[in-house]
């Protein structure tokens, strides 16, 4: 750990442009990020209340902006917190920028991938060095509003497991991001039970010990609430704070839509089927085995006692089709069967999460 105990100077950041001011809506108590940012401790926290994690790809002109916003957001909440800002890959000058954060202020944790690797990669290496009790995610490229951690942190104490940001005034153009978000965002409440109203929004709290029942893959971060509740996190979220990008480009295009869409049929699948993978294909194989042997039946009919020519007809190959993709589909279901006892027991993976037990039993100790 990187540690200077002088006051630092500040970096070279200045205000926002005049963009920012007009699209963030900070509330009247809260400080803004300004020059007069209280001096960073000499010692990283020894039991950080939250670790703020953020992915970080391609971010310079942000960064200080980032660093004072954080700085001044910490003093706002006022207990132990760190960040951890996980350097994605990045081909600018940010890791130097990052580099010299870590220097002048212990409570910054800079990670450093070796490649670009993604945003839910670098949200799972961030979680991996992450202390606090409840983990923070957000975004660098200064969209989030760091003061708005109080309001999730408010609803951590109430007992939730998961509070989600919604970006209720979401600055981001129409067609190509808020109309696909809001699509995407119904249906993902509706496949996965878990009813919010913005799954995009980086800005969100977790407790930790509910995240380490979270495995991520591919473009998974956008359900981490989902695959949180599936582990049974409970889940809520509070509207928050959205800016514009001031600095660099969106790294998503419109492509992400069905990436998303195939994300969520995963999740979907994995919650509710992994333990039973035979109760889907088999479902489906069976009804269209039986749909193919009504066809066969049918044709056979009208060819034995009406003495039709049947060889022409594409009923004919429709009812095959249905039988030999039936049998395709049981089989896969049969060998997803053998996969998912070989995922749970090779690991000794129970199929069930204990919350609590209350029993006057006591295990015996173990003799010596
Ligand atoms: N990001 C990252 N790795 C990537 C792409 C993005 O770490 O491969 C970071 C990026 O620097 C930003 C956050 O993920 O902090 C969200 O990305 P972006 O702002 O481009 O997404 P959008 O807000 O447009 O959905
Ligand atoms: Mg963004």
């Amino acid at each position: 750990m990187l540690q200077e105990s002088t006051a630092p100077a500040p970096l070279a950041a200045g205000p926002l442009p005049a963009g920012a001011a007009a699209t963030a809506q900070p509330s009247p108590a809260q400080p803004t990020a300004t020059q007069t940012l209280p001096a960073p401790p000499s010692e990283p926290p020894a039991h950080p209340r939250i670790s703020i994690v953020i992915p970080l790809f391609n971010e310079e002109e942000s960064i200080p902006h980032l660093y004072d916003g954080l700085v001044a957001a910490m003093a706002h909440y006022g207990k132990p917190a760190e960040v951890i800002i996980v350097d994605d890959g990045s081909r600018d000058r940010s890791f130097g920028l990052l580099k010299e954060i870590a220097a002048r202020d212990p409570r910054f944790t800079i990670v450093r991938l070796r490649r670009n690797s993604g945003q839910t990669a670098a949200f799972s290496a961030g979680f991996d060095k992450a202390r606090g009790d409840v983990v923070i995610t957000m975004d660098a490229d200064l969209q989030n509003d760091p003061m708005d951690i109080p309001l999730l942190m408010a609803k951590i104490d109430e007992g939730y497991d998961i509070v989600s940001g919604w970006r209720k005034d979401r600055q981001d153009r129409y067609w190509d991001r808020k109309l696909p978000s809001m699509i995407a965002n119904r249906l993902i409440s509706n496949v996965t039970d878990v009813r919010l109203h913005d799954y995009g929004c980086s800005l969100k709290a977790y407790r930790r010990e509910v995240l380490q029942h979270v495995h991520l893959y591919g473009e998974l971060h956008r359900f981490i609430p989902a695959l949180a509740s599936q582990v049974g996190g409970t889940v809520t979220e509070v509207p928050v704070n959205h800016r514009a990008r001031q600095y660099g480009r969106s790294k998503y295009g419109i492509s992400r839509t069905v990436r998303v869409m195939l994300d969520l049929i995963t999740v979907w699948f994995l919650g509710t089927y992994a333990t039973r993978p035979i109760h889907v294909f088999g479902t489906l194989g069976l009804a269209s085995v039986g749909l193919g042997t009504v066809v066969g039946l049918y044709l056979t009919f009208i060819k034995l006692f009406m003495g039709a020519s049947i060889g022409g007809r594409p009923l004919l190959m429709l009812g095959v089709l249905l039988v030999v993709i039936g049998v395709q589909f049981v089989t896969v279901g049969l060998l997803g069967e053998m996969i998912t006892r070989a995922w749970f027991e090779s690991q000794h993976k129970p199929i069930y999460l204990v919350r609590d037990v209350i029993t006057a039993y006591t295990e015996p100790a173990e003799p010596a």
